[in-house]
């Protein structure tokens, strides 16, 4: 909960020595609260004064990023609990888990590489390779993760709660900063001096919500930042009332020791979905199928997408097969649905075409040229700055039959015939065939 200006005040010594530029101690409390200055700005703060403001601006779930360079993942940093009072800031991080005592790790490795996809014209897929240890081996450890982080590009979660398994592995690849899963009551003093050491991410793992508080507080006040929360259960229901009060507390109350990302595990997809939906940060599974994983990463989009961003396309002109001269042109908006509803249909069609995209906010034909930002004169601006007319040679524009209106002032604007296409992209291939001979 951030803090008022007048709280702020009640922490500063109001001597009103002015050496922080300002005149009073009150006028530096209200600036701080509305974060237009630094508090150390003001040499006379105390320590302990210090420690209570600077915990208090920070922000009320941390954002840790596990892994390096091109291979990262950023997990947490929310500040709502629903989607509607703001937005979500990033999505559910799915780890797919591999143990090092899988019989046939290449053919596991070639597994995960396919679980990529493309949607909407966005690349998505998995985000986390998860080691478990179940060999007790740490040679056997170290080799699997070392060769998983050679031949796959993610960023690593190493499962042990041995502390020697851990830093065997972190000998090799401390620089790729793996999330260390876990500390635990027995083992927390060793984990958290080999998570200092490396300083890499640190999972803390509680029985219940209680001690995962406490262990979290000890990893704070041994100066660990970047911790990862397992509630310990492992029941759904139990972990979603766990999961709540957790975001909750930190959300609203501030509670620091809750103010990070949390992690499940799950064995199927009805679990995996829940803990999409409310509210995991980091998503383990041991599924490792095209069929399993592509509902969750569709489910995972449907939640964490802003329907006040809408996905856009980039405006330019697309080619849809292998267009020439006489091929046609046909306009459309950026939104990226009526990209990939309209280029579909137009490869059905048969004929390779020319598609003009129209920088229009990201919004459908109908709704764009309600709000006036798909209309003749942009229209026209896109014909120019894509050089259409250097692309064809014939002087005939194909607009959405929902915009015929345009039609007029887009031939008098353009110099160009407008021809008045189909209102549904499904009557495109049907259209194109009965008029361009
Ligand atoms: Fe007050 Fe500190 Fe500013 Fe002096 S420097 S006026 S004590 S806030």
């Amino acid at each position: 909960m951030a803090l008022s200006g007048l709280d702020i005040y009640k922490q500063l010594p109001k001597t009103n020595c002015k050496k922080c530029g300002f005149p009073t101690c009150l006028a530096f409390a209200m600036a701080l609260a509305g974060k237009k200055t630094s508090l150390d700005k003001c040499p006379d703060v105390t320590a302990a004064a210090k420690q209570l403001l600077e915990s208090a601006s920070l922000p009320p779930m941390a954002t840790i990023t596990i892994g390096a360079g091109e291979k990262k993942a950023e997990v947490g940093g929310e500040t709502v609990l629903f989607r509607h009072e703001k937005t979500f800031y990033h999505p559910t991080a799915i780890a797919v888990s591999i143990s090092d005592n899988e019989q046939n790790l290449s053919v596991k490795i070639e597994r995960i590489k396919k679980l990529n996809f493309e949607r909407v014209g966005i690349m998505v897929g998995i985000n986390l390779i998860a080691i478990k240890n179940d060999s007790n081996d740490l040679l056997k450890f170290s080799a699997v993760a070392k060769e998983v982080s050679q031949k796959l590009q993610l960023p690593l979660i190493l499962i042990s709660e041995n502390p020697q398994a851990i830093e065997e592995v972190l000998k090799n690849i401390s620089q790729l900063k793996p999330l260390i899963y876990c500390a635990t009551e027995k083992n927390a003093e060793q984990m958290f001096g080999i998570t200092k050491k490396y300083n890499v991410p640190l999972c803390v793992y509680g029985k219940n919500i209680e001690e995962t508080a406490s262990l979290s507080q000890k990893a704070i006040s041994s100066g660990i930042k970047d911790i990862v929360l397992d509630c310990g259960s492992r029941d759904v229901a139990k972990c979603i009332r766990d999961f709540t009060q957790i975001r909750r507390l930190a959300l609203k109350k501030n509670f620091r020791p809750f103010g990070f990302p949390m992690i499940a595990f799950a064995d199927n997809i009805a679990d995996a979905s829940t803990y999409i939906t409310k509210y995991a940060n980091i998503l383990v599974v041991r599924m490792d199928s095209v069929e399993e994983i592509l509902p969750l990463i569709t489910l995972r989009l449907n939640i964490y997408t802003d329907p006040q961003k809408p996905i856009m396309m980039e405006p330019k002109l697309y080619e849809i097969g292998k267009p020439d001269a006489q091929s046609p042109l046909l306009v459309t908006t950026n939104f990226s649905l009526t990209y990939f509803t309209v280029a579909p249909e137009i490869e059905n069609s048969k004929i390779s075409s020319w598609l003009l995209v129209c920088e229009a906010e990201g919004m459908s034909v109908l709704t764009a040229w309600a709000a006036d930002k798909f209309n003749a004169e942009i229209i026209d601006v896109w014909m120019k700055k894509t050089d259409v007319a250097g692309k064809v040679s014939h002087k005939k524009i194909i607009i959405p039959g929902y915009v015929s209106v345009l039609s007029g002032k887009l031939e008098d604007t353009t110099g160009w015939q407008v021809l008045v296409g189909p209102k549904e992209a499904s009557g495109i291939p049907k259209y194109l065939k009965a008029v361009w001979k």
